[in-house]
């Protein structure tokens, strides 16, 4: 069995200028190419996209995941390749990987076997560079924060009150909580501070919810990065920092253009985790889709609790996106999970209360035709699929067993049909969870109840003050981005399957008034990972010739 680094590395890439060209139609002098086998798609050219009609889009998201994922972005990979092997014009949208679990648990990002896009070092390593200008322009912010202090700190930042943090696209947790400007007065005036990881960070948010350069701007100067004594906001702007930080984003902003094995276009662009921050690809990118085909395939990430939530609430609020269909990924393996310790059938069967859940909310929540895709794995049993069929019958949701993973588009042909049928039915009607005028906390319940099922919010005290200050500045018509972990329902993640009764947890509030939305952070979930014991990582090298081996 060739691993998924195997096959990427003995596929043939098509130049990604002529492909682009060909694929897209878009004039050649409006790629940027980065080697043979990346470009970006120039702003100016999306510019002129304006005027046209928007093709369907069609929302990947899972089931409560594993630690090593059920297949959402090999799904959304074979999807797009099986749109495009049914006749039909398909692009693809995914986010651009992070280095935290490529090195760490979960590997690359770019989909697994015959469903993957292509060039995959690339893309799971430095790609084109979006996430180092992202981390600059962040860390750009923080050094001028602590400039400002110290040359005698004209706005009055009080420094217990800054609230902007560094971030590093690694999973460090040596750097979760650190003290910074020790050593003397030249240094600056130390005072407590931390690293996330890039993906979490708001300048990540931004860059994938702006419409164009001049909206990044005002959006980087919009950021509140700390408060005086009396708990007035800072922003970026007072510190002038929006300027330079969009200059340093000006290329990222651009969409990268890849491809599949197949050969079909893929957008790979923006990548906020789905736990910690908003989980979707860039707004751009996915606008853009839609301007140049007819069919738009994009991942949320994590369960649909997480991701899809977010994709609604956050990124389809903002910009007016209205998916056809949501294709909803489960597998064999992480419904026997979600029933506990039973074996085989048994487990199975009391797991499927993960996948009801999951497809229940899809469809009376976010108001979209669901359509449950199982992403066959090699050793799941007839007696296993018939299962999840019959489940799938009773609830009357469409289901389909999809071979993406082992034979390529051909594998999801008929997945590709079920959500042309689903699309064309014009049976989408999304909603939003919650209206812009609730209250912080009620939008949080309101998430906690009708997604996860919580029979309560449990809120820390100093989450609880920073409610009420938030409200008091005029911030709680933002919409909430849940931060939890991304395997249970809940905020505990021992809870599998459907748990019922339980509470979330919120322990801090984070505002991202540049992203426009309010950050929870619940239970346990951090926003700078750690790598496990044995770290994926030591599996991975490079020979004398530069070729890269262990990446997944
Ligand atoms: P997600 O996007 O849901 O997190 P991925 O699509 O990234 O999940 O898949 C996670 C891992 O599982 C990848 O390494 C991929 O190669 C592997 N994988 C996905 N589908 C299959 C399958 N059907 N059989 C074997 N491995 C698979
Ligand atoms: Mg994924």
């Amino acid at each position: 069995m060739r691993t998924d680094i195997e096959i990427a590395q003995a596929a043939t890439l098509q130049p990604i200028v002529p492909l682009a060209v060909r694929r897209l139609g878009v004039p050649e002098g409006s790629l940027s190419p980065y080697g043979r086998y990346k470009a970006k798609l120039s702003l100016e050219q999306i510019e002129k996209l304006q005027g046209r009609p928007d093709g369907h889009l069609v929302l990947v998201t899972a089931i409560t995941p594993t630690p090593p994922g059920e297949g959402k972005t090999t799904t959304t990979v074979g999807l797009g390749d099986a749109l495009n092997h049914i006749g039909q014009n398909a692009i693809i949208c995914l986010r651009e990987p992070s280095l935290g679990p490529c090195f760490g648990m979960k590997g690359g990002a770019a989909g697994g076997g015959l469903a993957q896009i292509v060039p995959m070092e690339d893309i799971n390593l430095h790609f084109t560079g979006d996430f180092h200008a992202i981390a600059l322009a962040n860390n750009l912010l923080a050094a001028l924060i602590d400039n400002h202090v110290h040359h005698g700190n004209a706005l009055g930042l009080d420094v217990r009150r800054i609230v902007w943090r560094r971030v590093v696209d690694m999973n460090d947790r040596a750097l979760r909580e650190i003290t910074v400007a020790l050593g003397g007065p030249g240094n600056g005036y130390p005072r407590e501070d931390g690293f996330d990881i890039v993906v979490a960070s708001e300048v990540m948010a931004i860059l994938c919810l702006a419409t164009s350069l001049a909206d990044l701007k005002e959006r980087l100067g919009r950021i509140v990065v700390g408060y005086t004594s009396s708990k007035l906001p800072i922003t970026a702007r007072q510190l002038k920092a929006d300027g330079a930080m969009a200059a340093l984003l000006k290329d990222a902003l651009a969409p990268n253009l890849v491809q599949t094995l197949e050969g079909n276009p893929a957008f790979v662009h923006g990548g906020p985790f789905a736990n910690i921050a908003h989980g979707c690809n860039s707004l751009i990118a996915t606008q853009t889709a839609l301007k140049l085909a007819d069919y738009v395939v994009t991942e949320a990430g994590f369960g649909a609790d997480l991701g899809a939530e977010k994709f609604i609430d956050i990124k389809c609020r903002q910009s007016g996106l209205r998916p056809g269909c949501a294709v909803i990924v489960a597998t064999v393996r992480a419904l026997r999970h979600h029933g506990g310790a039973l074996q085989g059938l048994e487990a199975l069967q009391e797991g499927l209360a993960n996948l009801r859940r999951h497809v229940a909310n899809v469809r009376l929540h976010y108001g979209l035709p669901a359509i449950v895709s199982i992403n066959r794995f090699d050793g799941d049993t007839p007696e296993e699929i018939a299962m999840i069929e019959r489940e799938c019958a009773a609830l009357e949701v469409p289901c389909v067993l999809a071979s993406h993973w082992a034979e390529g588009g051909a594998g999801a042909a008929e997945l590709a049909r079920e959500v042309v049928k689903a699309c064309a039915s014009g049976a989408a009607r999304m909603q939003l969870l919650y209206e812009d005028e609730l209250p912080l906390d009620e939008k949080i319940a309101a998430v906690a109840r009708k997604i996860y099922h919580a029979e309560s919010v449990d809120w820390e005290p100093k989450a609880r003050a920073q409610l009420g200050e938030l409200q008091a500045l005029g911030f709680g018509g933002l919409p909430v981005c849940i931060a939890k972990t991304q395997y249970s329902f809940s905020s505990d993640a021992k809870l599998l399957a459907a748990p019922i009764g339980h509470a979330l947890r919120v322990r801090e509030l984070r505002l991202n008034a540049g992203a426009g939305f309010v950050t929870a952070i619940c239970g346990d979930i951090m926003t700078m990972p750690g790598l496990p014991k044995v770290p994926a990582a030591e599996r991975i090298d490079v020979d004398a010739h530069g070729r890269i081996s262990g990446l997944f």
